[in-house]
């Protein structure tokens, strides 16, 4: 029966180390991180997201400001907003909530934030980063995938590691991040779905992560014995909250796996936590050069 690869003690952990960081900055520079929220309209389907952000910000100390724009702000206004909190010396951190009303264009919001206070990692600057293999400012929930995975004690050189999904957000910053570890690291998709052949890839997962969105689209039978089952799917089935993984027939087989919900989520806001952090950080040092 596998161990039960849960994110709350590994975020507790790196919250711990987080806290007593920012006391130390804030006793340097007089100043605690401030991150700055960008929300356009609100959506149910992010609130528990959102929640978290300002529970974790309080509990370290980080100063936390949710900026709510009207559903029907239009994009050059929200744009202007971006300019004036990139411009705003004090704030080390800017998040766009997504999701955003079909009058946005998150893409280009996110390209306008200014790198170094990006706090999702998903500044095309720091997602270059990861390509290069060293990076500070990370996609979080990739990032929580990479603990995750890392927490087994496992070294993924020459591991074959599997990932299901090639979203900008998990799967594909993921691939790149596993590779810098010297992973041999196959991406499936819809593409691989559709061709039939999903199976035939995860039966060799060593390691294997899903990210797609489709209750019990991973059959517990395909997990390899003793595989690490990282699951970032999140799905309502009735009034349950489910994985993509089928978990009961895969709990059998593999030899980690993360339960949904309580596996990936609680580690994905510790990261932007740590990422606010590390922006913070960035700033400081460049102005002491
Ligand atoms: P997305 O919709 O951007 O991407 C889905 C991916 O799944 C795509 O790569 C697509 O090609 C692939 N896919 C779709 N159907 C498939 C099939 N039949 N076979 C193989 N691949 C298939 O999704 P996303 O934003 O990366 O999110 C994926 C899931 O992860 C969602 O359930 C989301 O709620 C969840 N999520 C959880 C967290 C967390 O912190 N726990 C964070 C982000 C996303």
């Amino acid at each position: 029966m596998a161990e039960l690869l849960k994110g709350k003690p590994i975020a507790d952990k790196i919250k711990e180390d987080l806290k007593k960081e920012i006391e130390d900055l804030k006793s340097k520079f007089g100043k605690s991180p401030k991150l700055v929220a960008v929300q356009i309209g609100e959506n149910s389907s992010s609130a528990v997201y959102l929640k978290a952000q300002i529970k974790n910000a309080e509990n370290l100390g980080i100063e936390y400001v949710l900026n709510t724009l009207p559903e029907d702000t239009p994009q050059q206004e929200v744009e202007q907003l971006i300019d004036d909190l990139n411009k705003d010396e004090d704030i080390s951190a800017i998040i766009l909530q997504l999701p955003v009303p079909k009058q946005i264009d998150a893409k280009r919001l996110v390209n306008l934030i200014d790198s170094v206070k990006d706090a999702e990692g998903m500044h095309p600057s720091n997602l270059g980063q990861v390509l290069l293999g060293k990076w500070s400012l990370a996609p979080c929930t990739a990032s929580a995938c990479l603990t995750l995975v890392e927490s087994t004690g496992i070294d993924l050189y020459g591991k074959e590691v599997v990932i299901v999904g090639h979203s900008e957000i998990v799967g594909k910053p993921l691939s790149l991040m596993l590779l810098s570890k010297f992973a041999t690291t196959t991406v499936c998709h819809i593409g691989t779905g559709e061709r039939g052949v999903l199976p035939e890839h995860i039966k060799r997962a060593e390691v294997l992560v899903v990210a797609v969105g489709k209750a019990g689209l991973i059959k517990g039978e395909w997990i390899k014995e003793g595989a690490i089952v990282v699951d970032v799917g999140i799905n309502r089935v009735g009034d349950k909250i489910v994985g993509d993984v089928e978990f009961q027939e895969a709990s059998k087989r593999a030899a980690h796996i993360t339960p949904v919900p309580g596996g990936v989520g609680p580690l994905t806001t510790t990261m932007l936590m740590k990422n606010t952090v590390e922006a913070f950080k960035a700033q400081k040092a460049k102005k002491i050069i």
